[in-house]
Order: structure tokens, then sequence, then C-alpha cells
């Protein structure tokens, strides 16, 4: 068959990835270069183990202080946007533990597929991604969130989960040297030694240029704008370059697929949600930066050592598409990792500030297959949210396998 993929994202791309390895002729359209839109500047977590959604039922108490506090990892901006009151209500609806425990069971068994994915994706092209596996601490400041965790850590565990060990602050310190000083501020942590960390950006070039050399057809710096129909399927994509045709598309667009979604008669419940990094030269000395992934629950903010590098992200807004970086949010992140990591860079006064909207789904699971309401032929593969570099290779298998196998 052939397939024509819309998006060069992490997840377009192992999409295109999965379906050339199984003998299909595969077109990838995009407005830009592979990698630059959310997929470029994320927080670098090939987070297998951390899945559990953001609507869970501790979000309830939570909010009130997520949605007042100045400096809160949480925004929201209410737009005149029906889609926008849609998704929140969509979102709070799943807030409960039910829901939570059945999409981070979803989540892990997708997770681990990902994880063979990306490993046989390595093994072969052995890209050049600042990949590390040197595990992942998150870090509690109350005893009750130390306890919430060790209450997750236990329903994993019965779910088959990596191993994963609740930790005092002194062996956070252990296990990661530059957090000396600053554990004495937390209650604890989780520990999870198998958690792995790379440039996603680098990854997404890597897999361009890779696909490119086996044939793969790349058409770039044009943006989709419609589809042509024949009957109940589509025909042909439109783009800036003109039209497209193919047996079968994937609508791998990240947040811009709701739109077209929208178009083609499927509600495609994806909604951004705004997020920032900073990118940091390292100090090099002994201890000042971390080389394990920490993520300090209480900022909501994630570090991840990408070589010589360190790359810190978080923050979650439901603004819209608004692609300014407002300079407080930067600030923010940069007293984040000044008070974790104070002598983790040489200067913090370059941080390469970056955002990006991750493509979320009001429960936190991805949208993979067809969806109701849209030509039979186009199949999703979208909605994210904060895990699409951990579940890229993932929902790309899960793709492949909804189409016949080519040539
Ligand atoms: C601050 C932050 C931190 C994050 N940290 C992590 C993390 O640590 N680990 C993790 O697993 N995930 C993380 N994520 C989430 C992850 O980055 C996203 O889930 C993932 O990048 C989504 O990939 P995608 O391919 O669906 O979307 P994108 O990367 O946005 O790709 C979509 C592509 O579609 C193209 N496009 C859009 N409209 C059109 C059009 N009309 N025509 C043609 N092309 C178009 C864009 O140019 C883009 O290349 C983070 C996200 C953010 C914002």
């Amino acid at each position: 068959m052939h397939i024509c993929v819309l998006g060069a994202g992490i997840v377009g791309l192992a999409t295109a990835w999965e379906l050339h390895r199984q003998g299909h002729t595969v077109t990838v359209v995009d407005r830009a270069l592979p990698g630059s839109g959310t997929s470029g500047g994320n927080g670098a977590q090939l987070s297998y183990s951390y899945v559990a959604p953001l609507a869970d039922a501790s979000i309830w108490a939570q909010l009130p202080q997520l949605l007042l506090a100045a400096d809160s990892p949480l925004k929201l901006r209410p737009q005149l946007d029906p889609h926008q009151w849609r998704w929140g209500v969509e979102f709070l609806a799943a807030c409960n533990a039910g829901t939570a425990a059945a999409t981070t069971k979803r989540l892990l068994a997708l997770a681990a597929r990902s994880r063979d994915g990306f490993e046989a994706m390595r093994a072969e092209l052995r890209p050049d991604c600042d990949f590390s596996a040197t595990g992942k601490l998150v870090l509690y400041r109350s005893p009750a969130g130390l306890e919430a965790a060790r209450r997750q850590v236990e329903l994993q565990r019965t779910l088959g989960a990596a191993p994963q060990t609740i930790v005092t602050p002194e062996e956070c310190a252990a296990l990661e040297p530059a957090l000396a000083g600053y554990h004495r501020q937390i209650a604890g942590g989780v520990h999870t030694p198998s958690e792995c960390a790379a440039d996603c950006l680098k990854v997404c070039q890597a897999l361009a240029a890779a696909l490119s050399a086996r044939g793969v057809r790349f058409v770039l710096g044009h943006a989709v704008q419609g589809f042509d129909h024949r009957g109940r399927d589509v025909a042909a994509v439109q783009t800036e370059a003109g039209p497209i045709a193919a047996d079968a598309f994937v609508m791998a667009l990240g947040t811009a697929s709701a739109r077209f979604g929208r178009q083609l008669g499927a509600h495609v419940p994806v909604y951004p949600l705004k997020g920032y990094s900073i990118t940091v030269a390292v100090d090099p000395a002994p201890g000042a930066a971390p080389r394990v992934s920490v993520t300090d629950s209480a900022r909501k903010t994630v570090f991840a050592r990408l070589g010589d590098r360190l790359r810190v992200a978080g923050m979650a807004e439901l603004v819209g598409e608004d692609a300014r970086i407002p300079r407080d949010r930067i600030d923010t992140l940069v007293a984040a990792t000044k008070a974790v990591f104070p002598r983790a860079a040489r200067d913090f006064d370059v941080p390469e500030p970056w955002t990006g909207m991750r493509p979320a789904t009001p429960r936190g699971t991805p949208l993979v297959g067809a969806l109701p309401g849209a030509p039979r032929n186009l199949l999703f593969n979208t909605g994210h949210g904060a895990l699409g570099f951990t579940l890229a290779f993932g929902t790309a298998r899960e793709l492949a396998d909804r189409l016949p196998p080519g040539a």
C-alpha cells in the first residue's frame, strides 16, 4: 500500500518507520522540518514507568492552588472556544481513581511496547541522540505526596511495571550527587533505575535521514490544506505543493489533528497543553549537573541530561494555540534549576527558551486508528499529551497492526 503520513514529529516519523519496515510505500508531509513542532524541545524523558495521567482524583484538591497561585505550573485562560470547554468537561469527568487506574494500565502496556520499538530502532540506526539509561528520580516535598507516590508504585507493581523503589532524601543524594543540599528540602523520592532519556529532535532528524535514504518520500515545507474525497475515502491530501494521492492516510499532525479531524467529520478530543523548556550547557565539574533524570513533583519540572547539556521542562497551560514565550515562564524554569541544581550550568543567562503544545486528550490516552465519522482510509495517531516521545514507537506499532502488511 502507499500510505501518506501527515506530520513529521516523533509520532509521524515513528509511524513512517514502522510502516516502511512492514513493506509499505510511505510519503511524509510536513509544513516544516522534521521535529520542529512539539517534538523539538520537550523534556527528553523516555518515561516508560511514569505514565500516570494528569486526569487523576487528586486534581480536585489541588485545583484551587494550581489555578490561583502566581507561580503555578498550571494556567487556564478561558477562550471563546467550545472545543476548549468540551475538553475541560471531559478532563474533569476523567479525574477519578477508577479511570486513572485504567489509563495507567493501558499506558504502561503501551510504554513497554514502545520501549521495544525504540530499542529495535536504536539497535539498527545507532542515532546520535544523547541517549542515556541512567534511571529517574521523582522527588516529593511533602510526606503526603510521597505516600500517594507509594500507592502509585504499589498499583504499578501489580500491573507488572519495571521495579521502582521508595528512597529517603539521603538515598536520593547518594543516587544523584548533584542533589546534595536540595535533598534536605524533600520528604523522599521514587527511583526507577530502568528509565532513559534522549534528545527527541535528534531522534526525529536521524529517523528522517534514514527513511529518506531508504526511499521514503518527504514533502517538507508545504502545509496540509485539505482533502479530496472519493466516496467515503480520502483520495488525496491537498498541500501547498499540490495534491498527494495515496491508498491510506495517517493523521499525525499533533494539535492540528483536531482541526483537520473536525473538517473530516470526526470529533478528535485533542487540545494544546502548552509547556516550556530551557536548555543550558552544563558545568562539567563532578557532582555539579545531574546524570540521573529528575522530576521535582512540587514544581512539576523535569531535568534531563543530554550529553553536555541539561534540558529543563515543565508547565501546563490551557491557553489555546499561543506560541509566545513570556519571560516570566522562562525565569521560573531558570529559578527552579538554580534551586534544585545550583551548580548545574556554567551560565544561567543563556537558557535557550522553547515552547511547545502537548497534543492532549482528556484521559491521557492517545488516539490510534479509525475514528467515528472520519473517512475509512484515514487513521489517526495523535493525542500523546505529555508522553509522545515515550509512546511514539508503541502507537506506531499499534497503527501498523491495523493495516494489512505491505508487499
Ligand atoms: C514542555 C514539554 C515537555 C515534554 N516532555 C516530554 C517528555 O519528557 N517525554 C515525552 O515522552 N513527551 C514529552 N512531551 C510531549 C511530547 O513532546 C509530545 O507528545 C510529542 O512531541 C507529540 O509529537 P507529535 O508528533 O504528535 O506532534 P509534533 O511534534 O507537534 O508534530 C506535528 C507535526 O505536524 C506538523 N504540522 C502541523 N500542522 C500542519 C499542517 N497544516 N501541514 C503540515 N504539517 C503540519 C508540525 O509542523 C509538526 O512537525 C513534552 C511536551 C512539552 C510541551
